[in-house]
């Protein structure tokens, strides 16, 4: 009998930052493998938000949308959510998402043996902790996919062994410096924020940790090795990397798209034509683009702050604010009695595409992994906002390590005012000696990540010793 053909399931939590770096991965499995089939299964909700089309199927699901000749199939799992259920709080749909997504993950497994597309891998992102043993339930092998720094993993395994202890001590002193095993001193403040922010169990942040605490529980039980991608690479991140050595780690990114993608996610772009006409518009390295990711909400304050402080700045910028903000957009606009005269503001733009073009010379980004991989991969230098989760070690990364950026600073009450918002954008764009720099090392750095994923490139041999023991 002939072995089945590889066939990867690849399971990711409804989240635009989570669903975008997993399709990617996806869609480079089957580039660098002719052979390999993949199935894509995010929640029914998400999926539906993807495919504004798609029609029921006999799994309870929707239609499962193909692509590359039948070799990507969308099939997504149930996690249990019904209509109207969106006036549960988030803590019991949290619950329940991982009950029944665990449920609904089974139901996947076996629908495809059924259908004689045995999946012979599985990869799951970082807030599915339960994939793993899903998957050993049915005798199929697993992976996680850290879509985050190889830094922030090596933080929660430390915390998780042995060192939770001195980080709870000093949660309320954001200065205080942390000292663990091969990562560089970091202070309390910069550590991923659900370590830190909560410990009361009826938090939704407090889900979050306790969502991680079951992953590296998870990664753990594996015999001999757990098997970690992490959208990285070796270059990027060789300390970290090293100290994440209890599991067998692959950094195979940045994964980026190959090409168009602007269908593909769960928020859809505005038509893209306007902005990018626009740009087309200005001269080389002159635009500011401004994006704070799929998740961030944005105080009404903050968002006056931010747009004086990009129109001061005198130069050409085009912002993101989500639909979900904008409702205070207009008065904003109205208020500021047409001194928005320098700028675009868009809903939401593919922004891959926007970070590639030529006219684009600063990010000012809440430092989303995502957010961070597009920027340094296309040689634009960040301002770095921080807010949340991994974001604040991101920016170290950003400006520490590979020194491609600067970090904005807050106000006592963590306002980013219009007055730092141009000294950032100045300090990056203008004609000082330390501006020169960080352009100059954010075009070193794209060339070190373009020759990492390039064929024969560090990450790309990750992603081949991987596919090839699939
Ligand atoms: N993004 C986009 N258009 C926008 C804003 C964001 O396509 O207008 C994409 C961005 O390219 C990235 C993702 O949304 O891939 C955001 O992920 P990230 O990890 O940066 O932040 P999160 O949204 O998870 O906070
Ligand atoms: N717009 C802009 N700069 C601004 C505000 C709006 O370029 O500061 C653009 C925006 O992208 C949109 C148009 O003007 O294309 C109208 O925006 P508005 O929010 O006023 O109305 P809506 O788009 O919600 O109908």
């Amino acid at each position: 009998m002939s072995l089945p053909r590889p066939h990867f399931l690849v399971l990711t939590f409804p989240l635009q930052g989570h669903i975008a770096p997993a399709l990617r991965l996806a869609r480079r499995v089957l580039a660098v493998a002719p052979d390999v089939l993949v199935t894509f299964s995010t929640t029914e909700d998400a999926h539906g938000r993807m495919f504004p089309a798609a029609k029921p199927t006999e799994h309870g699901g929707n239609d499962g949308a193909e692509e590359e000749d039948g070799r990507l199939e969308f099939l997504p799992f149930s996690d249990g959510t019904e209509a109207g259920d969106d006036a549960r709080s988030l803590d019991a749909k949290i619950a329940s998402f991982h009950a029944a997504g665990a449920r609904g993950v089974a139901e996947i497994l076996d629908a495809l043996a059924a259908r004689g597309r045995p999946v012979t891998r599985v990869v799951y992102t970082l807030l599915l902790p339960w994939a793993a043993a899903v998957a050993r339930d049915r005798g199929v092998p697993s992976a996680l996919y850290w879509i985050q720094p190889a830094a922030v993993l090596a933080i929660y395994h430390h915390y998780f062994h042995g060192h939770a202890s001195a980080i709870a001590e000093h949660r309320h002193d954001p200065s205080f410096l942390v000292e663990l095993p091969g990562l560089s001193p970091q202070m309390i403040g910069d550590l991923p924020s659900f370590l830190t922010d909560s410990t009361d169990p009826s938090d939704v942040f407090h889900s979050f940790f306790t969502t991680i605490r079951d992953l590296i529980q998870t990664l753990d039980k594996e015999s001999p090795k757990a098997t970690v991608l992490v959208n990285t690479c070796q270059e990027m991140e060789v300390g970290a990397l090293d100290a994440v050595g209890a599991y067998d780690v692959l950094p195979v990114g940045p994964v980026l798209p190959s090409g168009d993608e602007s269908g593909s996610g769960i928020i859809k772009p505005q038509d893209d034509a306007e902005y990018m006409e626009w740009l087309d518009a200005k001269p080389a390295n002159s635009v500011v683009y401004v994006s704070f990711g799929s998740l961030t909400s944005m105080a009404r304050d903050q968002l006056d702050e931010l747009l004086l402080g990009l129109e001061e700045s005198g130069r050409p910028y085009i912002c993101v604010i989500r639909k979900d903000v904008k409702v205070v957009l207009a008065e904003v606009v109205a208020e500021m009695h047409g001194r928005v005269k320098n700028g675009v503001v868009v809903e939401w733009c593919d922004q891959v595409r926007v970070l590639s073009h030529m006219a684009v010379g600063c990010f000012v980004t809440h430092c989303g992994w995502n957010s961070v991989l597009e920027s340094v991969a296309s040689g634009v230098p960040m301002v770095c906002v921080p807010q949340m989760s991994d974001q604040r070690m991101n920016a170290q990364l950003v400006v520490r390590e590979w020194r491609v950026g600067l970090r904005a600073q807050v106000d006592d009450g963590g306002v980013l005012r219009a007055a730092e918002v141009r000294r950032c954008v100045d300090e990056v764009m203008g004609n000082s000696e330390a501006a020169a720099e960080v352009r100059q090392m954010a075009g070193k750095w794209k060339g070190i990540v373009a020759e990492a994923t390039e064929k024969g490139g560090s990450s790309d041999r990750n992603l081949m010793a991987f596919v090839d023991g699939a």
